[in-house]
C-alpha cells in the first residue's frame, strides 16, 4: 500500500483514482472541479484543498492533466508542487503533452533530486475504468520499475521507450495513427451509406477484413452501429476531438522539430480543427465523421 496523491480527475484521472482505491492504496485526491472530487472521496479518497495539500505526505505523486500548459504550470515556477513534494516521492505524469515539456519538467524535477516518469496512456476511458490501460514511459530503468507495481493496478501492459519524453514520443505516433484511422473509417461508412450500404454490416464486414481496426470494432464512429460506442449516445464521454487536435499539433510540432513528414498526419489534424470550429470539440473524436460525411 502507498500513500498516493492523484491530481486531475477527469474522464481519464478518475477511474484510474478508483482503480487505486480498489487495489487497496490511500489517495489524497485534488481537482480544479470540486464535483470530480467530491465522487472520488465518496469512494474512499480524501479530499485534498488544493494540489500542494494532497502531496504534503505523498510517496507517489500522480497526475493527468490535459496538456503541456496545466503540466508545467502545475509543477514549475514560483510556487509550483516540485518545491512542495516529498524529496524521496516518485512523481509519475500521465497525461499527454509535447515530449519537450515532459523533459523540461523532469529535469526540473532531478535538480530536487526527485525521481520522475512520463506515463501516457492508451486505451481510453473503457481501459480506464477496467484497469487495463497500456503505459508508455520515458524515463530511467530503476524508476520504472519503483512506478511498476502501481502502473499495474491500473493498466495491464507497460512499455518502457527510453528517456524522460520518449513516453511522450511514442504516444503521439500512437495517436497520430489513431486520428487518421479514425477519419478514413468515416469516411469508408459514409461511402457506403451513400451507396445505399447499411453501415452496420458494412463494420462488421470490415471488422472481419483487411480494413478493420479499433475504429471498426471498438469505437465505430457511425451512430447504431456499436451500442457502447460514443457515437451511439451523441458522441458524449470517449476521447475528446480537442484532445486528439492537440495530439495531432504535437506530433506536427515533432515532426517540424526532427525534419519528418506526416502528410496523413496534417491532414487528420485540419479535420479535426474543422470538427472543433464547426461546434463539436467537446465531442468525442470519432464525430470527425460528421466533418469527412459532411453531416
Ligand atoms: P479531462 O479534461 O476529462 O480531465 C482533465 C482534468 O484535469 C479535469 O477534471 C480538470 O479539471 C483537471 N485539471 C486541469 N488543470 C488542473 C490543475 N492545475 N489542477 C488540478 N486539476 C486540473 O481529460 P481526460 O480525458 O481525463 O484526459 C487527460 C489526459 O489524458 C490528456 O492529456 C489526454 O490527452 C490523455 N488521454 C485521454 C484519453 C481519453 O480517452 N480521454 C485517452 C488517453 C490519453
Amino acid at each position: 500500500m502507498s500513500k498516493i496523491a492523484f491530481i486531475g480527475l477527469g474522464n481519464m484521472g478518475g477511474p484510474m483514482a478508483l482503480n487505486l482505491l480498489k487495489a487497496g492504496h490511500a489517495l489524497n485526491v485534488y481537482d480544479l472541479n470540486g464535483t470530480a472530487v467530491t465522487s472520488i472521496a465518496e469512494a474512499g479518497a480524501r479530499a485534498a484543498a488544493s494540489a500542494a495539500a494532497a502531496v504534503v505526505d505523498a510517496e507517489v505523486v500522480i497526475s493527468m492533466l490535459p496538456a503541456s500548459r496545466h503540466v508545467e504550470g502545475l509543477y514549475l515556477g514560483e510556487g509550483g508542487l516540485l518545491a512542495k513534494i516529498p524529496a524521496d516521492a516518485l512523481v509519475i505524469d500521465c497525461s499527454t503533452i509535447a515530449p519537450a515539456a515532459a523533459r523540461k519538467v523532469a529535469a526540473a524535477a532531478a535538480q530536487r533530486g526527485l525521481a520522475m516518469l512520463d506515463a501516457p496512456v492508451s486505451g481510453g476511458t473503457a481501459g480506464a475504468t477496467a484497469g487495463t490501460l497500456t503505459f508508455i514511459v520515458g524515463g530511467e530503468t530503476e524508476v520504472l520499475e519503483r512506478a511498476r507495481p502501481i502502473l499495474a493496478d491500473m493498466g495491464k501492459n507497460i512499455f518502457h521507450v527510453g528517456d524522460s519524453g520518449a513516453g511522450q514520443v511514442a504516444k503521439l505516433c500512437n495517436n497520430m495513427a489513431l486520428g487518421v484511422i479514425m477519419a478514413v473509417t468515416g469516411e469508408a461508412l459514409a461511402l457506403g451509406v451513400a451507396h445505399g450500404l447499411d453501415a452496420k454490416v458494412l463494420s462488421q464486414m470490415m471488422a472481419v477484413s483487411t480494413g478493420r481496426s479499433w475504429a471498426t470494432e471498438v469505437c465505430n464512429p457511425w451512430p447504431g452501429v456499436l451500442d457502447n460506442a460514443p457515437a451511439s449516445r451523441g458522441y458524449s464521454g470517449g476521447f475528446g476531438n480537442d484532445l486528439m487536435l492537440k495530439d495531432l499539433g504535437l506530433a506536427a510540432e515533432a515532426a517540424v522539430g526532427v525534419g519528418a513528414s506526416i502528410p496523413l498526419g496534417e491532414l487528420a489534424r485540419n479535420l479535426y480543427a474543422m470538427n472543433s470550429r464547426a461546434g463539436n470539440g467537446g465531442l468525442d473524436f470519432s464525430s470527425v465523421v460528421k466533418v469527412v460525411a459532411g453531416n
